[in-house]
């Protein structure tokens, strides 16, 4: 059976509160449990859609304690360089094409204040999918043990760190694996949402958390011909201007 993950990028105390309601109760009644991306200084004008919510960080807490995984968004969701990075998606990168010592020092305060927030991670999401091999080594020295992206359709482990994948923004697949559904809520539509909410009511038990999948990793040798493939099948369709 095919398995499907969602993760919430762009979250942040100034996102479309209304946006984020409406998915939070459509996920409760489904009793799924998403990954949602925390980005932990945002300083992207794209993401200020409402006024900052004083509630957000304990809002945050509180998803976490009912099973909402938390994973690190970045720093300050910034476009520091037009580098696409390894998976060759958007020219934009917070992270890509720095020095690790920069990288290093951005990854390092974004993590400084999630663990503040009492909402410490190992898992990280990187803004625009943009990072090189510097942002990995960077977040392997900060502990880091687990990455939301990447080519394939299995979890898979390479050099020390776990990967799962991230191929679409709808519940399409190719009747097998695991699939992260990537949600960018500012942007959907009500009916969007309710759509969503609607095919996970119905299809319930393929949902799982992120938890349950990195917990299962292929090796990398058997996995990459595929990962490879897809690669070659999706960049220009998943590239944006
Ligand atoms: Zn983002």
């Amino acid at each position: 059976m095919t398995r499907f993950v969602i993760r919430l990028d762009d979250i942040c105390p100034t996102m479309d509160h209304g946006k984020f309601a409406r998915a939070r109760a459509a996920f409760d009644r489904a009793g799924v449990r998403p990954l949602m991306g925390v980005v932990p200084d945002n300083r992207d004008p794209d993401l200020q859609i409402d006024a900052a919510d004083p509630g957000f960080w304990q809002m945050m807490r509180d998803l976490r304690g009912e099973g909402w995984g938390i994973s690190q968004h970045g720093y300050r969701h910034l476009i520091h360089t037009s580098d696409r990075g390894l998976l060759g998606i958007t020219p934009r990168s917070e992270f890509a094409g720095r020095g690790l010592d920069d990288q290093r020092a951005d990854l390092a305060a974004g993590q400084a204040i999630l663990a503040r927030e009492g909402l410490g991670t190992d898992v990280f999401m990187a803004p625009f999918h943009s990072y090189d091999r510097a942002t990995l080594t960077a977040l392997k020295s900060l502990g880091f043990t687990t990455l939301t992206d990447g080519y394939g359709i299995v979890p898979w482990r390479q050099d020390g760190l776990t990967f799962v994948p991230q191929l679409f923004e709808r519940p399409v697949h190719f009747g097998a694996g695991v699939y992260t559904l990537c949600l960018h809520l500012n942007n959907m539509t009500d009916e969007a949402i309710d759509a969503l909410g609607h095919f996970m009511a119905t299809n319930a038990a393929r949902f799982i958390s992120f938890d349950q999948v990195r917990a299962r990793t292929w090796p990398a040798a058997l996995v990459r011909p595929l990962g490879l493939a897809l690669r070659l099948a999706l960049t220009a369709k998943r590239r944006r201007p």
